[in-house]
Parts: C-alpha cells; sequence; structure tokens
C-alpha cells in the first residue's frame, strides 16, 4: 500500500510571518489526515520558523530547490541540502518546472540536486513534464523518460524510498488546466513503468507519483481515483489553508 503525499508548493510567495499564520491556520484542519503525508514548501527564509512551529505536528516541510553542490564553500546565493536538513526540512522539491524553464535547469543539475537531497538524509520530490508543444508533437512520453532517466541517474537501491516523482506536465501548471484523470494514469504508469526498468518492479510498485497542475478541490477526487495517482504536488491553491484542506481531505 502506498500512502498518498499532498505537497504544496508554495513558490515565491509569503513573508516570515504570513508562512508561520497559514502553516498554524492548516495545522488543525489537517492533524486528523492519517491517510496521506502532508508537505509544505515555503521559501527558504521561512523554513526554520515554519518548521519549529511545525514541531509536534506530522506536517513536513520542504525546500523548493536546493544547490547541486554538497561542499560548504563559495557559492554565493545557493543553499546546499544539509542546510534546508539543518533548518528543519525533510524533503526538497528538485527539477521543479518553474526552474527548468525560467532558470535553465538541465537534467544533469536536477540529477545533481536529488543527489545532494539524499545524501543530506531528505526526500527528493523530482518533478517531471511536458510543454504543451511537446504533447501536440507526440513526445510526452520521451520527454518524461529524458527527464526520469536523467535526474535518477546513480541513484542507488537504498534511495529509492525517498524519491517521490511529480508528474507535472507544464501546460497545466498555474494554468487552471488539469490533466483529466485519465491523462495523468496513463503518464503514472508510464512513470512506474521507466522506474522499474531503471530500477526494479518491486521499486517501481513502492514508488509514490504525484500529479500537479492546477489541482483543486473539485478535481482532485477523479485524479486520486487512478490507480497510480499517489497524491497530489499543488501551487496555487496550497496557498490557502482552507483550500489545501480540502484538497487533502479528498477522501471526505
Ligand atoms: C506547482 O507549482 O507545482 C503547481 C502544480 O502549481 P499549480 O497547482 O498552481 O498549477
Amino acid at each position: 500500500m502506498r500512502k498518498p503525499v499532498i505537497a504544496g508548493n508554495w513558490k515565491m510567495y509569503k513573508l516570515i510571518a504570513e508562512s508561520v499564520a497559514l502553516a498554524l491556520d492548516l495545522k488543525p484542519l489537517v492533524a486528523n489526515a492519517n491517510h496521506c503525508e502532508v508537505v509544505i514548501a515555503p521559501v527558504f527564509t521561512a523554513i526554520k520558523t515554519v518548521a519549529d512551529r511545525l514541531e509536534g505536528s506530522s506536517i513536513r516541510v520542504a525546500g523548493q530547490d536546493c544547490s547541486t553542490e554538497t561542499q560548504h564553500g563559495a557559492h554565493t546565493g545557493e543553499v546546499a541540502a544539509d542546510m534546508l536538513r539543518d533548518a528543519g526540512a525533510t524533503h526538497c522539491i528538485v527539477g521543479h518546472s518553474e526552474r527548468r524553464h525560467i532558470y535553465g535547469e538541465t537534467d544533469a543539475q536536477v540529477n545533481s540536486k536529488a543527489l545532494a537531497a539524499l545524501a543530506a538524509g531528505l526526500t527528493a520530490i523530482l518533478c517531471v513534464g511536458e510543454t504543451l508543444e511537446q504533447r501536440e508533437g507526440g513526445d510526452a512520453e520521451a520527454v518524461v523518460r529524458r527527464q526520469l532517466e536523467g535526474g535518477l541517474r546513480d541513484l542507488t537501491a537504498s534511495d529509492l524510498d525517498r524519491i517521490i516523482v511529480a508528474y507535472e506536465p507544464v501546460w497545466a501548471i498555474g494554468t487552471g488546466r488539469t490533466a483529466t484523470p485519465e491523462q495523468a494514469q496513463e503518464m503514472h504508469a508510464f512513470v512506474r513503468r521507466v522506474f522499474a526498468e531503471r530500477f526494479s518492479k518491486e521499486a517501481a510498485s513502492r514508488l509514490r507519483v504525484l500529479y500537479g497542475g492546477s489541482v483543486k478541490p473539485d478535481n482532485i477526487a477523479g485524479l486520486m481515483k487512478q490507480t497510480d495517482v499517489d497524491g497530489a504536488l499543488v501551487g496555487g491553491a496550497s496557498l490557502e489553508a482552507e483550500t489545501f484542506a480540502q484538497i487533502i481531505h479528498y477522501d471526505r
């Protein structure tokens, strides 16, 4: 049985006080959400305060990114994965499409970030997903395969329980346009097949594959009914506690 994960990506929103307020508003609303793991990803500057204020709660805190570098040193502006861990994070998103498309991150960099997150003891949430042009050109699977194979390079069997894949079609992120449950299921099953080829069927059967892209309270239940959808990575709709809690309680 794979335990679902519902993760909120707060992107570059909210000052520290606003982040704490959102986390504390969310806390009682999801206190009895034992059916899934809840993760929130505030901006770097708020991680420590939010994690401290959530101590004793089951809500986990994630970084939205980390450095490819694992050695502390002269890397101005970078934040190492073990610094995120030190601040109270347990998870780290890597390869978000905004990082890939706005900042030009390559699969090799995403792979280094995933390895750095794992080495620091974090769970890496590896994002993959095709653009609309790639989907319409019939290349969606090839793109996702390349991102998976590139992002997972050099991972070992002992890392696999700390890898979560988020399938986030770029055309669905922040656009209000969601993949249909069938489109999500089709790609999630493909992700699991690629993972099985790369590692083992057994590891693939344990892999959590999240869907991301305009997830809202009114579309989460249909997505979660799909066999290979094990949760969601939620952007815009995670910025308001009631709305995010409704998504987390998709089973009600
Ligand atoms: C995201 O940021 O990962 C995301 C899926 O955003 P949204 O839910 O706003 O589409």
